[in-house]
């Protein structure tokens, strides 16, 4: 039997009645930017984050660039990022024309290592920007003390971690502003492209509220050079729809991943992912590491068991930052970020597989490692 890796499908399958009711809602409107319903989702997503802001906004890159034009962080600014993260992190930095400043990751959680933060901090250093990778927030009371010591921004980039905590409290109101993605395959997934940003600023919250929509308060009154980069109503209807089920998912997503870990842990070489005590993951991603990954993925793709490496080139060595390359950093610069996306290794960890399937991928695992069949 096939595990494929994410049906996209199946969430609408689940939630066809009320997804469809949604749909006509908006459409019955004849209003299909910035009305009730983005305006519904905004209060409703704020109050899940426990924050008292929220702004919807294009997508989750959008809501990581438009959180620095914010600030005020551009040219000639640095911003320390995360070696290892999807390059969206990297790029919002580089579309405000700041220079992202890499660190490199935590052997065991792959989130930013707290240790090599101040190493990196210069006179030009503006904001840190921590990831909560694979869905498990970083070490977020340990970054804050350091920012708040140099005087600089703390952002988090929580579009892998929907509802995770931290020390008990949500993320998306842990540093000073945060921004998500809605992108179909995240926790807390659109039916198409969409983002937002929470925060407690009141005055952070009003320039992206500003800066989202042309730089108009009120219509064809431009107080600054604006973007256009609004959570779509459509969009923001279907998100009210899932955000009352993200709860129930994440759940199963940790079930999942408890079972996977309790499998694989006694019978197989296998590295498993690492939480930390003070963080609780919402599992976006089950990251297994391995010398033998690639010989591992090639078998696992004859079976028939789909997986993704998330990411196989650090965004130091992507084509796309190649002029840096030699200049800003070296090669060999980030060795633990290499070391990991030449090894880690995604396994399926949806919501909506069932017991079967996870079975199956547990079961051929450690027939992998019984037989020694690579
Ligand atoms: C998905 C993702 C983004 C970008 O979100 P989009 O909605 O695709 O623009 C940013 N950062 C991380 C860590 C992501 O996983």
């Amino acid at each position: 039997m096939k595990v494929s890796f994410l049906d996209l499908k199946a969430p609408y399958l689940e939630l066809k009645e009320e997804l469809d009711a949604a749909y006509q809602r908006v459409m019955e409107s004849g209003w299909y930017i910035l009305g009730q319903e983005v305006e519904a989702f905004e209060q409703e997503f704020a109050v899940y984050c426990e924050t008292k802001y929220c702004i919807g906004v294009g997508n989750g890159l959008e809501s990581l660039h438009l959180i620095l034009r914010a600030m005020k962080i551009g040219a000639g600014d640095e911003v320390i990022v995360p070696a290892n993260t999807y390059i969206a992190t990297w790029l919002a930095v580089s579309y405000a024309g700041a220079i992202p400043v890499p660190v490199e990751p935590d052997r065991n959680t792959y989130n930013i290592d707290p240790n090599k933060i101040e190493a990196a901090i210069t006179s030009k250093t503006k904001a840190i920007i921590a990831v909560h990778l694979y869905g498990q927030p970083a070490d977020m009371d340990f970054i804050n003390e350091i920012a708040s010591r140099h005087n600089i921004k703390v952002i988090e980039d929580a579009a892998q971690a929907h509802g995770a905590l931290y020390k008990g409290r949500r993320v998306g109101g842990l540093a000073d502003v945060a921004g998500f993605s809605f992108y179909p395959g995240k926790n807390l997934g659109a039916f198409g492209d969409g983002g937002a940003v929470t925060t407690n600023n009141r005055q952070l919250a009003d320039k992206i509220r500003l800066l989202h929509n042309y730089g108009s308060r009120s219509k064809y009154y431009n107080e600054v050079k604006g973007f256009n980069s609004r959570l779509d109503e459509l969009q923001a209807a279907f998100l009210r729809v899932k955000l009352n089920k993200l709860d129930e998912w994440n759940e199963r997503r940790k079930q999942i991943a408890k079972y996977y870990l309790k499998e694989l842990q006694e019978y197989t070489d296998l590295k498993l992912p690492y939480v930390a005590e003070f963080s609780e993951s919402v599992w976006h991603l089950f990251v297994i590491s391995s010398p033998q990954r690639d010989k591992l993925k090639r078998y696992l793709d004859t079976v028939e068991v789909s997986t993704l490496i998330h990411y196989p080139i650090p965004p130091h060595l992507s084509d796309a930052y190649a002029e840096n390359l030699g200049t800003n950093w070296q090669i060999n610069s980030y060795p633990i970020t290499q070391m990991i996306s030449s090894q880690i290794l995604s396994l399926p960890i949806s919501p909506h597989l069932n017991k079967t399937e996870i079975q199956i991928v547990v079961e051929i695992l450690l027939e992998v490692f019984k037989h020694d069949i690579i």
